[in-house]
């Protein structure tokens, strides 16, 4: 049986009065890819930040890896981050006066890991998303793709039991996209289990499953044995 990384049971966030997540019960296994899917507005990203637990529920239960994280201060919620979540997010969000290199081996600096794995880590990390060669590069000289490889190259490079990529190939053009898209299905083959939350159904229908969100509750999961 596959352990699951990911649990959220009766999920609830509000922000003020206004509900944007009504009550979420999602399993997430060990190895799948998972996209999240539906239209702007829906819940998608707030539910990304909370299974990230860069936001704390308003009630319901996150677990991950098996552990509750509702109890954890905020220290140790940083750690769990750093050491259990990659993020990957539209906007690339890298280190403009960095190298690429230093893009990926410093989203390891509160892992725990010593700077010389850090930086071997990266560098393997790297060249699995094709970018072996473009090290010493500022991010200011590459694609747009390329800067989302290094973006998924840093989310994977500490081995972490889950990515969480927010609309990853919104600001690509299609045939790029479709190359990202296949980047996360080799990285899921190699192991990695991968959220995708997009509103792009063309991208979704591409992953093994689909979870469809539809004003801040799920109203469809294509592997509904795995859900409670
Ligand atoms: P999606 O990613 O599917 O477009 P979001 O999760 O970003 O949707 O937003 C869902 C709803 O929650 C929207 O109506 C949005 O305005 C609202 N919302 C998101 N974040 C906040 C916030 N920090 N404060 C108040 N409302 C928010
Ligand atoms: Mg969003």
């Amino acid at each position: 049986m596959s352990e699951p990384v990911l649990e959220l049971r009766g999920v609830v966030k509000r922000y003020e009065e206004v509900a944007v997540l009504h009550g979420i019960d999602l399993r997430v296994d060990a190895g799948e890819l998972v996209a999240v899917v539906g239209p702007s507005g829906s819940g998608k990203s707030t539910l990304l930040h909370i299974m990230g637990t860069l936001e704390r529920p308003t009630s319901g239960a996150v677990r991950i890896n098996g552990a509750d994280v509702a109890g954890l201060d905020d220290r140790r919620l940083a750690d769990v981050r750093a050491r259990d979540i990659g993020f990957v997010f539209q906007q690339f969000f890298l280190a403009a006066h960095a190298t690429v290199l230093d893009n990926v081996a410093d989203g390891m600096l509160y892992a725990g890991i010593d700077a010389r794995t850090r930086r071997r880590r990266a560098a393997e990390a790297l060249d699995r998303v094709g970018l072996g060669h473009r090290l010493r590069f500022r991010p200011g000289k590459l694609s747009g793709g390329e800067r989302q490889r290094v973006a998924i190259a840093r989310a994977v490079a500490g081995r972490p039991a889950i990515v969480l990529a927010d609309e990853p190939t919104g600001n690509l053009d299609s045939a790029t996209g479709a190359a990202i898209v296949e980047l996360l299905h080799e990285l899921n083959a190699d192991g990695a289990t991968i959220i995708v939350i997009t509103h792009d159904l063309g991208l979704a229908g591409k992953l093994p499953r689909r979870v469809g969100v539809l004003d801040g509750r799920i109203v469809r999961d294509s592997h509904a044995a795995t859900t409670h």
